[in-house]
């Protein structure tokens, strides 16, 4: 058989002297570069033995084309970029609150040199890695003191164990909660060594309830936000301040989950029910925990704020060194909070407080504009039209927020194709279905993403 197909195809050396593999240079190990070229020539061979004819594939300046994409394809990373167009302002599953330029770029610099994250620069002795966040997190809470973990599951844990170890702790039936992620009150509560002490009842618990409940044997008393559920109807629940009341004549510490995290009252923005750190410390409870990554926009981390004397024994717990914040979380934690010294600028640079306080009609002339540049890209059409959203990340969860949004639809393709070419492209594009359309919210998208916006959805449909 002279013209046996077989024999036309090059040999791994002669791909590897090809101009595209050659100008990889030492990007990638030459044993990654011989596999990709090594399976490429096996799955030509295949298509040959098939008695497929891929005539101007065998070349090996095109092998090597192919085997230099195989190879970029193999080794693309996991974590990538996406263009969040679902409007969900924290998304937990695309990282909760994009942090303020601030603060990624304290993160950047924590991590790529050295920094003083447990030394005191005055005195060249060791100090706390807490410093960094201690007295901002009080100057802004109006708290004694405060530490930070790595979320606010962790701060719950170490909260109870240290605090309430073989106590029993008192919380009522309407507050516990499970978070998305297998955070629930009862389980945390368990591996924390605290026993769960339900008073009242789903939808009503009076103060009584707390009162009957407490003995000898009781650690706390606690409050735990519903953030991502609301009881409605016939409830009644105990207002912070009587709950402080009833802890400080039986001399028991108050523990308040307040989940969130909110610095500032989001009342401003429309929102109702969720609650401000400050006021519940000066409503007088003695431990307030809330998240890093949910309303206060900066990295994950669980802000444990409260009592001097309450603060230093979480920190002395044996447990305190797994939880423990990193030095980039740190930085990037210490960068959000000193922006909202200056309430002005955390409202402008804190992209999660920025995005939840735009109004539907500012997000109008953007969503037309953007329209008419898609409108030009062929085989799609674009309507502008009104929606609602949701905040995300188990909070404010019955709260819609009037929105506006570009409904797209690409000639030939189902929308759930539509979404998933969306997603592979880089940076990914994420929209939201709405009865079954494909809807681009532009509230959480960067004015900056918007050509690349474009761009993705120009090469979804070519
Ligand atoms: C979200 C939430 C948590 C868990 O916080 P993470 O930072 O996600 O670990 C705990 N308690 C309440 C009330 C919450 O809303």
């Amino acid at each position: 058989m002279s013209d046996n197909p077989f024999r036309k195809l090059p040999s791994v050396t002669q791909v590897l002297h090809a101009a595209p593999v050659v100008e990889l240079g030492t990007e990638y190990a030459h044993e990654q570069v011989v596999s990709a070229i090594r399976d490429e020539l096996a799955s030509l061979r295949k298509r040959l033995a098939a008695g497929d004819s891929p005539d101007g594939a065998v070349s090996a300046d095109s092998v090597a084309v192919a085997a230099v994409l195989r190879l970029r394809q193999a080794v693309r990373p996991k974590l990538r970029r996406v263009i969040n167009a679902t409007g969900i302002v924290l998304h937990t599953n695309l990282g909760r609150a994009p942090m303020a330029e601030e603060a990624a770029r304290a993160a950047y610099e924590a991590a790529h040199g050295y920094l003083n994250l447990e030394l005191d620069l005055e005195t060249g002795k060791r100090s706390s890695r807490q410093v960094a966040i201690r007295e901002w997190v009080c100057r802004l809470t109006g708290a004694e003191s405060a530490t930070a973990v790595n979320n606010n599951a962790a701060a719950t844990v170490i909260v109870l164990r240290a605090l309430c170890q073989g106590k029993e702790v008192i919380v009522s039936r309407g507050q516990l909660i499970e978070i998305g992620g297998s955070f629930r009150i009862p389980e945390i509560m368990a591996v924390s060594g605290a026993t769960l002490h339900e008073v009242g009842t789903t939808n009503i618990t009076r103060l009584s309830d707390y009162a009957r409940a407490i003995s000898p044997n009781t650690g706390a008393l606690m409050q735990v936000h519903t953030s991502n559920y609301r009881v409605s109807g016939f409830t009644k629940s105990v207002a912070l301040a009587d709950l402080v009341e009833l802890g400080k004549k039986h001399k028991l510490p108050v523990i308040d989950d307040v989940g969130s995290g909110a610095l500032l009252d989001f009342a401003r923005f429309g929102f109702s029910g969720e609650p401000v750190v400050p006021r519940s410390v000066a409503a007088g409870v003695d431990v307030v925990l809330f998240s890093g990554d949910k309303l206060l926009g900066g990295p994950q981390a669980g802000i444990i704020a409260g009592r001097m004397e309450l603060i230093q024994k979480i920190e002395k717990d044996p447990l305190m060194r797994t939880y423990r914040l990193d030095k980039m979380t740190l930085a990037a934690l210490e960068a959000t909070l000193r922006l909202y010294l200056n309430e002005e600028r955390a409202l402008r640079e804190v992209p999660a407080l920025r995005m939840l306080s735009t109004a539907a009609d500012q997000l109008r002339p953007r969503a037309e504009a953007l329209a008419e540049r898609l409108r030009q890209v062929p085989g799609v059409s674009v309507r502008v039209a009104d929606d609602v959203a949701y905040v995300g990340g188990g909070s404010l969860p019955d709260q819609a927020m009037p929105t506006v949004v570009l409904e797209v639809e690409a000639t030939g393709l189902s929308d759930d194709e539509f979404a998933r070419r969306l997603r592979s492209q880089t940076p990914a594009l994420m929209g939201r279905l709405r009865d079954g359309k494909l809807v681009l919210d532009l509230r959480t998208v960067f004015p900056e993403q918007e050509p690349q916006l474009v761009d993705a959805i120009r090469q979804a449909t070519t």
